[in-house]
């Protein structure tokens, strides 16, 4: 039984790469996800088992090994089903810009909440720096303490002047990567930048996706020159299609969490309640003043100020 990746979904066949030999498959039997139903069995990122079935290297996907975590999104507006975009993805890049164009700090705690709920480490940059004036340059520093505070890596980047992309570049290899972001933050150009080979194909995606009409597109991954994948992603902003309890969600803040174990009930909801730790550390600066609103956003629902186009 010979053993492969699978590279590129297209609905009916998969590209599965087994070193230097890329096959063409096709999928036999049903595979399911525990108690989700969706619309795809295998998509990117899945290592499977696979029989050459002809001579010009059809072959068919015979097992899925197990995922370590996948994403998934609603196959449509109405539909219960979902549709699976990756799994065994090792890390996700959220790219953002302070300016040109802002991104409120609320969409990126989102994303957390959406990657921490997925089981993704995730990585933030934040590009465009040649661009920021002092002021924004000053805001640059405390948001880079507010995330580092919330255990996450944070690097600005320049990808026009070539600052800190190397280190993207390393944190990259040998790894299968994801990378988000509302659009016009850069992650084309950094793609660019990183992988000089891959120039091609991320144009072809990018005006394929302004298109917009095709709303079941699928996933795609690209070699890196050095090893590892990138992941495009089409359409995808956040990791969505999650429906949180309410008491699900300061898992998914992590400093919050861990800061909640010294709050007096057990069930704080650290809104209303007495001797709570969290609003304690919200004066020591343990807990974020914006992190905090995020997270009292998501509780009430309130999606008012994330939105983004
Ligand atoms: P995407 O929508 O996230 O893929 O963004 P693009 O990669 O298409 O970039 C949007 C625009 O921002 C393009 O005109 C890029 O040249 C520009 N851009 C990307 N990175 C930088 C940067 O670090 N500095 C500056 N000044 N412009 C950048
Ligand atoms: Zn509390």
């Amino acid at each position: 039984m010979e053993k492969g990746l699978v590279i590129k979904s297209t609905g009916s066949w998969y590209t599965v790469k087994n070193g230097p030999n890329i096959i063409k498959c096709k999928i036999k039997g049903k595979f399911r996800i525990k108690g989700i139903s969706t619309t795809n069995p295998v998509t990117v990122g899945d290592l499977v088992n696979y029989k050459i079935i002809s001579k010009n290297n059809i072959g068919i996907i015979t097992n899925i090994r197990e995922r370590k975590n996948y994403i998934i999104r609603r196959a449509s507006n109405l539909s219960r089903e979902a549709h699976l975009i990756a799994c065994n993805i090792d890390q996700a890049f959220l790219m953002f810009t302070l300016n040109f164009p802002e991104t409120p700090l609320e969409f990126v705690d989102r994303f957390l909440v959406t990657s921490e709920a997925y089981h993704i480490p995730t990585i933030l940059i934040i590009n465009k720096i040649d661009l920021y004036d002092a002021p924004t340059l000053e805001k640059l520093i405390s948001i880079k303490k507010i995330y580092k505070n919330a255990g996450y890596q944070c690097y600005e980047t320049s990808v026009t002047k070539r600052i800190n992309v190397d280190i993207i570049k390393d944190l990259m290899k040998n790894k299968i990567n994801v990378i988000s972001g509302n659009s016009g933050v850069g992650k084309s150009a950094l793609i660019n930048a990183i992988n000089k080979n891959l120039n091609l194909k991320v144009e072809e995606i990018s005006s394929y996706h302004k298109k917009g009409k095709h709303t079941t597109t699928f996933s795609e991954m690209f070699e890196l020159e050095e090893g590892g994948y990138i992941i495009d992603t089409p359409g995808i902003k956040g990791f969505g299609l999650i429906d949180f309890e309410d008491n699900e969600i300061s898992l998914f803040f992590p400093e919050i969490f861990k800061t909640s174990k010294d709050c007096q009930y057990y069930n704080c909801s650290h809104t209303h309640e007495p001797k709570c730790a969290v609003k304690k550390a919200l004066e020591d600066g343990t807990v974020s003043m914006s992190r905090y609103r995020s997270y009292v956003n998501i509780l009430n629902k309130d999606e008012s100020k994330y939105r983004i186009e």
